[in-house]
This record gives C-alpha cells, sequence and structure tokens, in this order.
C-alpha cells in the first residue's frame, strides 16, 4: 500500500487513477477535500477497494500517525497543498498553514512511523514530496533552464511556502536518515485541473463566450508538462529514484502565455467552431498580477539519464487531448462551477 496525500486534488487524482491502472498495490488517499479535492475525479474508483479514501489534515500530525501506523504503507507520495498562485497573493496564510507547517507535520508523522518500522521497512520505504520549478525564481530570456543546483529564489507567497516544505523534506533526510526525495516539476496541464488555472479557465470561459483573461502583455514564459507525463516522472522516481536526492521534471515546452491561450482557441476554432469567427476575438488583457515571474524552464536531464525518463507526449499532442476532455466532460466543469462537486462531501459528512 501506499499513502497519496491530495489525492483527490488535480495531480493526485490523475496519479491515483493511473496507479491504478498500472498496479493492483493499494491507495490510500488522505484529503481533506478543500475547494479544490474533488471526488468527482476518482468517480471511477467508486466501489473499488484497492482505493481507500480518507478526509483527514495533513496538519494533523497524531491522526496521520495513527493512519500510518494502521494501514502501514510502504511509501507516502505528497501532493496535499495550496496551489493557485493567485489565492497566495489575496490570502497568503492557507499556504503556510498546509505547505509549511502541514508538510511539517506529515514528515513529522512520517518519521515517528518510520522510525517504528524493522530495519528492512525503513530501507525500502519513501517520501515522495511533489514540488515544483517555481521555487527557483525567474530566469531572464538567455538564462539556461533550472537544473537541480539552481539556487531557491521564490517570488510568490505560493512558491515561498513550497519552498520552505522543500527545504524541510531536505533536511529530514539529512539530519535523520528519512529516505526522502522530491520532484520538482513545471506546469501541469491535462484532465480534471481545476477552473481557475489557466488552460481550464481559458477552454471554460471561451465556450461561455466570456473574456480570455491574459495577464500583461502575455509574455511570460512557462514550461508546459501533460499531467500523465508527470505521473509516469513520479513513479519512476518513487521506484529507483536515490534517497534524498531532488529530480527536476518538465515537458520541454517553453511557451508564452498568450500563445498558449492562441493555441487553445485553435484547438477550439476546429473541435467546436462558434457559429461565427474565432474565439481569439475573446482574448482580453488584464492588468499583470503583483510580482509575476517573467520565465520557468527546466532542465529535465537528470531524471532524463539517471531514470531514464522522458515526456511521451509533446505540446500539440496533449493540448489537443487536453481540450478534447474538457469538451467531452463539460458537465464535471459544471459541476466545478455551481459548486455541485461539493455534494460528495455533503452527502457522507455533512448530511450524515
Ligand atoms: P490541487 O490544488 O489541484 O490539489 C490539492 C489537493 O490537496 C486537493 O485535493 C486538496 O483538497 C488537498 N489539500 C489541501 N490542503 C490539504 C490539507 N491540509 N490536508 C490534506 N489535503 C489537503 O493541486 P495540484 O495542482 O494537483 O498540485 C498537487 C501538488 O503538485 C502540489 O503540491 C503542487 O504544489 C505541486 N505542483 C503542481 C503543479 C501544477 O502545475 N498544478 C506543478 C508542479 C507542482
Amino acid at each position: 500500500m501506499i499513502l497519496v496525500t491530495g489525492g483527490a486534488g488535480f495531480i493526485g487524482s490523475n496519479f491515483v487513477l493511473d496507479w491504478l491502472e498500472q498496479s493492483d498495490e493499494l491507495v490510500l488517499n488522505l484529503d481533506k477535500l478543500t475547494y479544490a479535492g474533488n471526488m468527482d475525479n476518482l468517480a471511477r474508483l467508486e466501489g473499488d477497494r484497492r482505493h481507500q479514501f480518507v478526509r483527514g489534515d495533513i496538519c494533523d500530525r497524531d491522526a496521520v500517525l495513527a493512519l500510518l501506523q494502521r494501514h502501514t504503507p510502504r511509501a507516502i507520495v505528497h501532493f496535499a497543498a495550496e496551489s493557485h498562485v493567485d489565492r497566495s497573493i489575496h490570502a497568503p496564510g492557507d499556504f503556510i498553514t498546509t505547505n509549511v507547517n502541514g508538510t511539517f507535520a506529515l514528515l513529522e508523522a512520517a518519521r515517528a512511523y518510520w522510525g517504528g518500522l524493522d530495519a528492512g521497512q525503513r530501507g525500502a520505504f519513501r517520501f515522495l514530496h511533489i514540488s515544483t520549478d517555481e521555487v527557483y525564481g525567474s530566469l531572464g530570456p538567455g538564462d539556461p533552464p533550472f537544473t537541480e543546483a539552481t539556487p531557491y529564489a521564490p517570488n510568490s507567497p505560493y512558491s515561498a511556502s513550497k519552498a520552505s516544505s522543500d527545504h524541510l523534506v531536505r533536511a529530514y533526510h539529512h539530519t535523520y536518515g528519512l529516505p526522502a526525495l522530491t520532484i520538482n516539476c513545471s506546469n501541469n496541464y491535462g484532465p480534471f485541473q481545476f477552473p481557475e488555472k489557466l488552460i481550464p479557465l481559458v477552454i471554460a470561459n471561451a465556450l461561455a463566450g466570456k473574456p480570455l483573461p491574459v495577464y500583461g502583455d502575455g509574455g511570460q514564459v512557462r514550461d508546459w508538462l501533460y499531467v500523465g507525463d508527470h505521473c509516469r516522472a513520479i513513479r519512476r522516481v518513487l521506484e529507483a529514484g536515490r534517497p534524498g536526492e531532488v529530480y527536476n521534471a518538465g515537458g520541454g515546452n517553453e511557451m508564452k502565455n498568450i500563445d498558449v491561450v492562441h493555441a487553445l482557441c485553435a484547438i477550439l476554432d476546429t473541435l467546436a467552431p462558434k457559429a461565427q469567427g474565432s474565439y481569439a476575438s475573446q482574448v482580453s488583457f488584464v492588468p499583470d498580477r503583483p510580482g509575476h515571474d517573467r520565465r520557468y524552464a527546466v532542465d529535465a536531464g537528470k531524471i532524463g539519464r539517471e531514470l531514464a525518463w522522458c515526456p511521451l507526449e509533446t505540446f500539440a499532442s496533449g493540448i489537443r487531448k487536453t481540450v478534447q476532455w474538457y469538451l467531452d466532460n463539460q458537465q464535471w466543469v459544471a459541476n466545478v462551477q455551481t459548486g455541485a462537486y461539493m455534494s460528495w462531501v455533503e452527502k457522507n459528512y455533512v448530511n450524515r
């Protein structure tokens, strides 16, 4: 069994679904079900005994330790976080609570649990922390991509909170010997992404005839990785990564935000044409967000050399699949927008 935290969120739910497609090893899914946790993502697993869901908070060290001792997982894959940069600008406190204090509490629980295992189990145990390339700060136009040796320079409350959690994970390996590893990954996209993030937001707004908001001049550059490729990287690092190591993962797809938006419009123009004109006419430039990083780019050479991982999707193939998924799953988007996706929580926790 593995324990996954945040497995009802975007990447976590893709990972859980993917994991159970590849193997029958049980998944214990610990998620607080904040606004970003969506049990609709896991509907396919209803009644599947290989998936055990527990609603809980990673900040509760004692509850997490009890869970670990009861289920004895061989690994923890830690996704749970507050993940939206814009929200971190308006309400940074939640980011410190979950990303910093929550990761600390989870590490404390993991350390106590791990210390109680026998020598063989201790050696095989893994704590895999999922983090972001944003911890490295912003690149200039000609700068080389981030490597694992790039100094940390986080610029938003989100990236600062993730940087802090990365340092704690590193320290727990260095100080206590906890077999911990970290993946720092670039922007993910794909099915089940909450429609506050650029790609699902643009698709949803385009179809609804609403403006497609682009910050500043739209010239911010991000590297994009299809979520299924990230899930493969996570499995690979869990399987063969060296404890104490950090692995950067990225898609090798540097794109300006405005180009991503135009790519989405062009695909929508083909797959779901408007009666008249292009979706691109809905593009609307809005004032830039404070402290907006200009460019991220990731050197994924280490994970390629050491673990033979590389992305299978190009941006062109991944983005087309993604648009098609949102077109085929408009009810999923509507459930998020109306709040109906929360009915699972109400049925199972509130109205019980
Ligand atoms: P998300 O916001 O979609 O999901 C986060 C999940 O964590 C939700 O299900 C939420 O309910 C849960 N959660 C939040 N606080 C919790 C708590 N205190 N206890 C238990 N569960 C809690 O996030 P995501 O986009 O899937 O990102 C997952 C991880 O990957 C995060 O750590 C994020 O920093 C990292 N990451 C994301 C991206 C990206 O592009 N989305 C890129 C690189 C790294």
